[in-house]
């Protein structure tokens, strides 16, 4: 950590859910909303709450749903200096609706808002010149601009013999630009810890096996992998098949958005501070689960003493 913060790149949204469970939003319902959200930004947030110096480099719209959101990263300790404000493109929007068996009814505006117009201004170069880790969200690779931004980045913080982290959330159908799977290829041959959930292992590695695809990804230069299970929990895997399973905590599911990006948040920033990956892996374990007790993706986020307690007195899966 002494290097310098964890900057992480991409999407920041506002996130707008129906009250019901049903199908989409072809007819009037009630919303409720905005609550501050996009990936790189939940995950951040959770870095920030954990007492890890945090940055981020983004672009929101002249308008509440961007003041929404720098006001809780900044109230948060999130270094908010390269959140570009647009005066021509609104913030970035996600509508989500749950149906009943858990499956999400999405509307996205996030290419052609202000999230899609992250760049590689002068506050941004400023930032990464600081850093000591980058943090790369997946999603944020269908974003050109912030493509630029994360392949200067990992360059940059190499360059300065800092660390790279990357969750592979990136969905198969933004993946079919040749520019996300190309920068996509690029970043995982630059990590050094691995995030993946459910089918993104598969992905990342071209192999459906787990434990084919972890050995490979291993043996390709990858140091850590931290496989996320949902309520089954998660794994790491290390160098030398190094393996620790750590059960879920037994929670009760209000909303999943954004657990993933907790959990990776956790487990970096455990890590920075020193923590072995079986202690970090606990921690990020009950800052999954904290998560999706609470209504909004970013609303659950957790500080270390409230994940201390979470630990002691909450019961395992
Ligand atoms: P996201 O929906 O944010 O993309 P993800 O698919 O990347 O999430 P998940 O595996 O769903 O990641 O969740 C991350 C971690 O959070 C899990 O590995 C687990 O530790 C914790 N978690 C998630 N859901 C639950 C749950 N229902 N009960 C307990 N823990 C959970
Ligand atoms: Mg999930």
């Amino acid at each position: 950590e002494a290097l310098g913060p964890t900057v992480t790149v991409g999407e920041i949204l506002v996130e707008i859910m129906a009250t019901t469970v049903g199908a989409g939003f072809r007819e009037p319902q009630a919303l409720t909303g905005p609550y501050p959200s996009g990936a790189p930004a939940i995950f951040i947030d959770q870095v920030a709450r954990m007492g890890g110096a945090a940055g981020i480099v983004a672009s929101v719209g002249n308008d509440d749903f961007g003041r929404l959101n720098v006001d809780r990263l900044r109230q948060d300790g999130v270094d908010v200096s390269a959140i570009a404000v647009s005066e021509d493109w609104p913030t970035g929007s996600a509508f989500v609706r749950y149906r009943p068996d858990g499956a999400r009814d999405f509307v996205f505006n996030i290419a052609r808002s202000a999230a899609g117009q992250v760049g590689l201004t002068p506050a941004a170069k400023d930032l990464i010149g600081r850093a000591g880790h980058v943090h790369v969200m997946g999603t944020a690779l269908s974003i050109p601009g912030a493509r630029e931004v994360i392949l200067y980045a990992i360059e940059t913080v190499r360059a300065r013999g800092g660390s790279i982290s990357f969750d592979p959330n990136l969905r198969k159908e933004l993946l079919t630009d040749d520019g996300a799977l190309d920068s996509f290829n690029q970043v995982l041959g630059a990590a050094d810890l691995l995030l993946p959930s459910g089918e993104e292992l598969f992905t990342a590695a071209g192999l459906n096996d787990e434990a084919e695809a972890v050995a490979s990804l291993l043996e390709s230069g990858i140091g850590e992998i931290v496989l996320k299970r949902g309520e089954q929990g998660a794994s790491f895997f290390g160098r030398d098949r190094q393996r620790i399973d750590c059960v879920a905590f037994a929670v009760t599911e209000v909303d999943p958005t954004g657990a993933g990006d907790c959990f990776g948040a956790a487990y970096l920033t455990c890590r920075r501070k020193g923590m072995t990956p079986d202690a970090a892996l606990l921690h990020a374990n009950a800052a999954g689960a904290r998560n999706v007790t609470r209504l909004g993706p970013m609303e659950g986020v957790s500080t270390l003493a409230e994940l201390a307690v979470f630990i002691a007195e909450t019961r395992r899966r």
